[in-house]
């Protein structure tokens, strides 16, 4: 049961590198969901927001080790105006996001909750992180949550911030035109075939199954509820 749904969601995305965003974003199903205005997505600059002359945003971590560390003050002063534009706003629910190969592992269902159900969010603050990651300091300053999205070491959080937001939009109301698409058995989704019935390959033929082909809807059913379990 819905309990609730957003309609609208806007996304902040803040990076070091903003033009990474630019040609994903620009394309399909998420384009026409920024233009049809199901979402907004407002990239900062991280740079922008540092009061170090030479637009440094990280430096080396106290106690040693290897790699950089993003400072807290460059982040902080970012958020604090997105703050500022979010107070002009009417009824602002704000979630802000770091992003952690150690977080908590990114899911559909996490996506689902945050467009449809008890606590709905109006804005989300990603902070994508480089280098060896993120002052601590920040996480408890914003009270921010630590999101994965799979267990593997990336080199920053802009491919996080891009997956989330795609998945999160897919789940606002009215992004797909076929509600059908949205069946979120779909990580155990049976197998699926278009045209040609009959592909020939380096002499073999591969043939779509004969089930799909008879229009017994009750049959195609039984075979795709089977083929989902046996995966
Ligand atoms: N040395 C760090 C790795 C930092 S990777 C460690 O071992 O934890 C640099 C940044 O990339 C991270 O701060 C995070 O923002 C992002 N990142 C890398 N892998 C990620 C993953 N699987 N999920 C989410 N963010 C990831």
């Amino acid at each position: 049961m819905v309990i609730c749904q957003v309609l609208y969601m806007r996304f902040h995305v803040i990076t070091i590198f903003p033009n990474m965003f630019e040609s994903y974003f620009a394309e399909s199903i998420i384009s026409r969901a920024i233009a049809n205005k199901h979402i907004e997505i407002n990239t900062y600059a991280l740079r922008e927001y540092t009061t170090d002359k030479h637009r440094r945003v990280d430096g080396k971590p106290y106690g040693g080790g290897p790699g950089m560390v993003m400072w807290v003050n460059p982040l902080i002063n970012c958020v604090e105006k997105i703050d500022k534009k979010l107070s002009r706003k009417k009824n602002v629910k704000k979630l802000v996001i770091m992003f952690n190969p150690g977080g908590e592992m990114f899911t559909n269902t996490i996506a689902r909750k945050l467009v449809q159900g008890r606590t709905l969010y109006t804005d989300i603050i990603f902070i994508c992180g480089r280098y060896e990651g993120i002052d601590a300091r920040v996480k408890k300053i914003l009270k921010a949550k630590e999101w994965s999205i799979g267990p593997y070491v990336l080199t920053g959080g802009e491919l996080p911030a891009m997956v989330c937001i795609d998945a999160i939009t897919r789940q606002i109301k009215g992004v797909l035109n076929d509600i059908d698409s949205l069946e979120e058995n779909r990580t155990a989704s049976h197998e699926i075939y278009a045209r040609p019935e009959v592909y020939e390959y380096k002499g073999k033929k591969y043939r779509v199954p004969k089930v799909l082909l008879n229009g017994n809807h009750k049959l195609i059913e039984e075979w795709r509820e089977e083929r989902s379990k046996s995966k």
